[in-house]
């Protein structure tokens, strides 16, 4: 799926090795973008809330992994919007503007042009789209009004330990791979990530899923349908027809009732 290369794009670097699972990040996204608490309970790890809602934009993601040196090891993974290049969401989306990209690369959201079709649910690789108690789409938008005020996003600003970098994407890449990263995981996948990660270890071990791809049937409906929906009837049942196919009746029930 092609797609315009956004130039001068800003990037999150995140440096699981460096992050000591403080959750600093998680409190000052809530914070800047005034996200209510969420009654959860304890399910016998620190990882609170247990996945990514509404209200939380970011998770630091808490996994144990057998370790030779010690009885387990503990691994912290900051997980967020990957504002992809090749972004299913916005390939998906009917709503003109409800899913946009920002001039510095971000794929952000406006609450108001949401038609709360949940279309961009399935489309994303990653299983990032919330809803909110209206049923609007709610995500990371790389804190885009900050950085398009020249600050940096608020959980990188607070991180204390470096873990979360925000800068130039090529000055980012570069500089980890000087400082001999095994990988770069989103350098190129989906036409380069917004939120890219340097490891030392397998990807795979802090859960990162390998070759992300879209769904094939959002690219043939991005290539073909998409541009029907945005005229009328024809459209209307191409996009209910799509949203069976790659969604089914009951999906989208189940993933609010797993946020409450
Ligand atoms: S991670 Fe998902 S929600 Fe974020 S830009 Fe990519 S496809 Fe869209
Ligand atoms: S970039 Fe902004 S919106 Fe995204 S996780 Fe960080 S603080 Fe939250
Ligand atoms: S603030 Fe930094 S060190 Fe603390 S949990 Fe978040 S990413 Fe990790």
């Amino acid at each position: 799926m092609a797609n315009n290369i956004t130039k001068n794009r800003k990037a999150i670097l995140v440096t699981p090795e460096n992050c000591i699972g403080c959750r600093a990040c998680q409190v000052a996204c809530k914070s800047w973008n005034q996200l209510p608490g969420i009654k959860t309970k304890n399910n016998g790890t620190y990882q609170n809330p247990p996945d990514l809602a509404s209200a939380a934009f970011n998770i630091i993601k808490f996994s144990e992994v057998p370790s030779q040196e010690n009885p387990v090891r503990w691994l912290f993974l900051s997980r967020r919007c990957m504002h992809c290049e090749d972004a299913g969401c916005m390939a998906i989306c009917p709503a003109p503007g409800a899913l946009y990209r920002t001039a510095e690369g971000a794929v952000a959201f406006d609450h108001d042009k949401c038609i709360s079709c949940k279309l961009c649910v399935n489309a994303c690789p990653f299983d990032v789209p919330r809803f909110d108690e209206e049923g609007k789409v709610s995500k990371c938008n790389l804190c885009a009004d900050r950085i398009g005020a020249e600050m940096q996003p608020s959980c990188v600003k607070t991180c204390p330990t470096g873990a979360l970098k925000f800068g130039d994407r090529n000055e980012l890449i570069s500089a980890a791979k000087k400082e001999g990263f095994a990988t770069i995981y989103g350098e190129n996948d989906l036409g380069g990530l917004g939120t890219i990660y340097a490891f030392k270890d397998k990807p795979k071990l802090y859960g990162m899923i390998e070759n992300p791809t879209i769904p094939s049937s959002v690219i043939f409906w991005h290539s073909y349908l998409k541009p029907l929906s945005l005229f009328g009837l024809g459209g209307v049942v191409a996009a209910a027809a799509l949203h069976y196919l790659a969604i089914g009746p009951h999906k989208e029930e189940e993933k609010e009732k797993e946020e409450v």
